[in-house]
């Protein structure tokens, strides 16, 4: 078989910063051990995130010149909002600034308290969004998604058995929608399947809760369903979004994802009255409603990237590249979740330093050493994350410490990946020299956006 090649080739470039190692020192010092307070021109390979980051085409960019910036009725929305209705099938179309203004909207005004939302798993902006209201969010993740090791070809799926108990359980005029992630950002990038979608949508007829789909990674998890799941192989992924988005009663989109967009994102549905009580709030927290909190150019960029994400070459590409960290990583022995993702990596930080107890963060730690030894930035996904206190100040540590390593799209090439790989691998064979941490100072809420920490010394 030949070599799976980048679908591109390269019109402009932007430089990348070498520092040493004695700087990386220092930097990383003065950083407090925190990769979101290093400045990204100290970075030499940046793997924090995978949201806004990619690289537009140069289609893109022509139609940012053709961005009609005009207050009311500027060409450029009907043009986005045309691209929206022909994926989604949904008629009602609101552009929002980005994926989490989309959500503040939808759940301001079905939230409050007393109510469920009940989900595959919420991602933090949308589990925080519901909770503003003093709704609850509750995910109801397959058990195979619960576990790195174990390989599945849809970890992202939803419980059936439980979300029929839970509905049972909160009562179903409870319950204002259900929402599947796809893919299940916080769950590893995994995909759901379109079986587990149809049945999560008989359940919610059968009860009368309409589902909305969180639409980030629509196109990756459509090319997950081609490749994996029966009766899907040779239809197109246009054809295979339309089913997906066919089950659904709206979807919220974050364009800094799935449409190589550097900022934007919608709200797509068929509830006329719902779409009416959006539009009143978004005129007062975005914008009028064809534009929404967005320039006319964005909406250009954003509605070329939604047909620009489901061309096969990329798609191919793209979950290609993801898997070939992977293996490359598997096959030097270090423990990473599997399979991989369709943005990321995950590797398995209390496997890799297992002589680092959780609450000395072996996530963090090795997130500072990636970047010492390096260049490259990535995250914690573990108990500086997510962990919380007891009543004695003791850590109640985190299901999992992963660190988490997002490929932006269309930015890094072959052997930029293969430099990751080499880098991780010999920080894997050091890795017995590698210190814990510890928190010197820390915030209330969201605390590893800011939290400075030490080594244990
Ligand atoms: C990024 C993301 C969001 C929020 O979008 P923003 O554009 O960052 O506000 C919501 N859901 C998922 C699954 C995401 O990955």
């Amino acid at each position: 078989m030949k070599s799976i090649i980048e679908p591109f080739k390269i019109k402009s470039v932007e430089p990348i910063y070498f520092t040493s190692k004695e700087e990386r020192i220092a930097i990383l010092k003065e950083a407090f051990y925190n990769p979101f307070l290093i400045h990204s021109n100290k970075v030499l390979i940046d793997l924090l995130t995978d949201s806004g980051t990619s690289a537009m085409s140069s289609n893109q960019w022509a139609g940012i010149m053709l961005g009609d910036e005009s207050y009311a009725g500027s060409p450029s929305f009907f043009r986005f909002e045309a691209t929206v209705q022909k994926l989604t099938g949904m008629p009602l179309v609101i552009p929002t600034h980005q994926g989490r203004a989309s959500e503040k909207i939808l759940f301001s005004i079905v939230g409050g308290k007393g109510k469920y939302f009940l989900s595959n798993t919420l991602f933090d902006t949308t589990r925080a969004n519901i909770e503003f209201t003093g709704a609850e969010g509750i995910d109801l993740l397959c058990e195979e998604g619960k576990h790195t090791g174990i390989p599945a070809p849809f970890k992202g799926n939803v419980d059936i058995a439980l979300l029929q108990e839970t509905i049972r359980e909160k009562g179903a005029e409870n319950i204002p929608l259900c929402i599947i992630t796809v893919t299940n950002n916080s769950g590893g990038g995994q995909p759901v399947s379109m079986a587990n979608i149809k049945a999560v949508k008989k359940i919610c007829t059968e009860n009368n809760i309409p589902l909305f789909i969180d639409a980030c990674r629509f196109a990756e998890n459509c090319y997950f369903i081609k490749l994996r799941e029966e009766g899907y192989a040779s239809k197109s992924i246009p054809d295979i979004a339309a089913e997906l988005f066919s089950y659904a009663d709206g979807c919220t989109m974050s364009a800094k994802k799935d449409a190589f967009a550097n900022i934007g994102g919608f709200i797509a549905l068929h509830d006329k009255s719902l779409a009416l009580q959006c539009r009143n709030l978004l005129v007062i927290t975005e914008g009028f409603p064809t534009y929404g909190g967005l320039a006319g150019r964005d909406l250009e960029a954003i509605a070329i990237g939604l047909v620009e994400v489901m061309d096969e070459h990329y798609l191919h590409y793209r979950i290609r590249s993801i898997e070939y960290l992977a293996n490359k990583l598997i096959a030097a022995g270090v423990p990473v979740m599997q399979p991989a993702g369709g943005h990321a990596v995950y590797l398995d930080a209390k496997a890799f330093l297992n002589h680092i107890p959780v609450d000395q963060y072996p996530g963090q730690a090795l997130v500072s050493e990636l970047y010492l030894h390096g260049g490259i930035r990535s995250v914690e996904i573990g108990s500086l994350m997510f962990g919380k206190y007891d009543e004695d100040g003791k850590l109640v540590p985190a299901h999992m410490e992963l660190v988490r390593l997002a490929i932006p799209r269309r930015v890094y090439t072959q052997s930029h990946i293969d430099y990751v790989a080499e880098v991780i691998i010999e920080v894997f064979n050091k890795r017995s020299e590698i210190k814990g941490m510890q928190i010197i100072e820390e915030a209330q809420v969201l605390r590893h956006f800011t939290a400075k920490l030490h080594p244990v010394e």
